[in-house]
């Protein structure tokens, strides 16, 4: 390589950056854990970086895009979805952006289904029992019951790369599904998945036979015990059937008094003041949250009241946070490599230099000739 290139990372992804050092670039890492202010990222920008490593917490828009007008020729977000960065102006400058989508998918995927078991099995209010020393004794129905999950069924709205993943896990625990997209319905997928549950009761191994199947969206909501969310922020501007407070006071009201709501996707695709309002008033069971309308979750939010603490588990935007998947180095398994490799493609002008062949690049309609 005959120019050095210098990025900027607004958080530390391990030794990833590594990599990058290895291939001579210069590389500064902002060394807070808090994301850092946009103009410390502006400041960076229109210093002439090459590069910029970015977080689903920094806002990439237009102002960034002007600071870096000449020079900024990548920015490699570490996350799947970009709803933090502005495609348009992104278009409007003709600067690529990368984003890590696939290697997070099963990882994410599996930890919806464990808050779903951790939320119907009770195992949050289970052990607060013990390690509050309140287990006194045995009883068939005292202090409280879960509810199974094998042998139920699931909406999953959203079937793309994480609501396919999440499908998979669902088989083993004989679920029927219910499944609703507006824009993908992968019937190949759905087929095979009715030939292994087929396949699974053929051989004595479930007692019922178990479904899949595309519905309408109020379809899947009205009959599932549980409905898993895995669709994209969209907004009303940005789509025909947009995901923005798609659970909201009306839809929340189609569920039933004994189904459960897990959200693994992005806060405002759930309006929080509804489900708080569903969760006080019995209108569904429960809900487990990983991501919220406000990040992180404000210390005053209604979903912590403790009149609801036993049907509402709140996680740390978490679902991805598993040690291979946020910080292996190989681009085939890990989000920070995929990262780098991203930002490598472009720079180094892999592909030929044509972006639009590069597999990570997100905007690839700006490069379109
Ligand atoms: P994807 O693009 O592969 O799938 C999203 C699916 O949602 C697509 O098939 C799309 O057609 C569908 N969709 C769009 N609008 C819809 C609507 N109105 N109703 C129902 N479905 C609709 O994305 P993915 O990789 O499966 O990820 C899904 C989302 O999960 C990401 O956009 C991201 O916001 C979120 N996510 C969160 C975490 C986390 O840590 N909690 C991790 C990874 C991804």
């Amino acid at each position: 390589m005959n120019k050095k290139f210098r990025v900027f990372a607004t958080c530390d992804i391990g030794e990833a950056i590594d990599v990058l050092r290895h291939r001579g670039y210069e590389v500064e890492v902002y060394p807070h854990p808090e994301a850092p202010s946009k103009s410390v990222i502006l400041n960076k920008v229109k210093s002439g970086i090459d590069g910029l490593i970015t977080t689903l917490r920094d806002q990439i828009d237009a102002q960034v895009f002007e600071a870096g007008k000449g020079t900024l020729q990548v920015v490699a977000q570490i996350a799947v979805g970009f709803d933090n960065i502005n495609r348009a102006d992104a278009n409007r400058y003709k600067v690529p952006f990368t984003h890590t989508a696939d290697v997070l998918t099963e990882a994410t995927a599996e930890f919806a289904f464990f808050m779903l078991g951790a939320l119907a099995r009770k195992m949050w209010t289970a052990e607060h029992l013990t390690r509050e020393n309140k287990w006194g004794y045995w009883h068939p129905y005292l202090p409280f019951l879960g509810d199974e999950v094998t042998g139920k069924t699931i909406a999953v709205i959203g079937t793309g790369r994480i609501g396919l993943a999440l499908i998979k896990k669902c088989v083993g625990f004989d679920l029927n599904i219910l499944c609703y997209d507006p824009a993908y319905e992968n019937h190949t997928f759905i087929a095979a998945i009715q030939e292994i549950a087929n396949l699974r009761h053929a051989h004595g191994l479930t007692r019922e036979k178990t479904w899949i199947k595309y519905v309408s969206f109020e379809e899947a909501v009205r009959q599932a015990d549980f409905v898993s969310v895995h669709v994209p922020l969209l907004r009303a501007e940005e789509s025909s059937t947009p995901t923005y407070h798609l659970f909201n006071e009306r839809t929340l009201s189609l569920m039933k008094p004994t189904a459960y709501l897990v959200n693994t996707s992005r806060g405002p695709v759930v309006e929080e003041a509804a489900l708080v309002k569903a969760l006080r008033e019995n209108w569904i069971a429960g809900a487990a949250l990983d991501v919220y309308e406000t990040e992180p979750l404000p210390a005053d939010s209604a979903l912590r009241d403790p009149a609801i603490a036993d049907r509402c588990r709140l996680m740390p935007h978490f679902a991805s946070a598993a040690r291979i998947t946020r910080l292996s180095t190989d681009p085939n398994k890990g989000m920070a490599g995929r990262c780098v490799q991203g930002l490598i493609d472009v720079l180094e002008g892999n592909y030929g230099g044509d972006v639009t062949k590069m597999p990570y690049v997100v905007n690839k309609e700006a490069f379109a000739k």
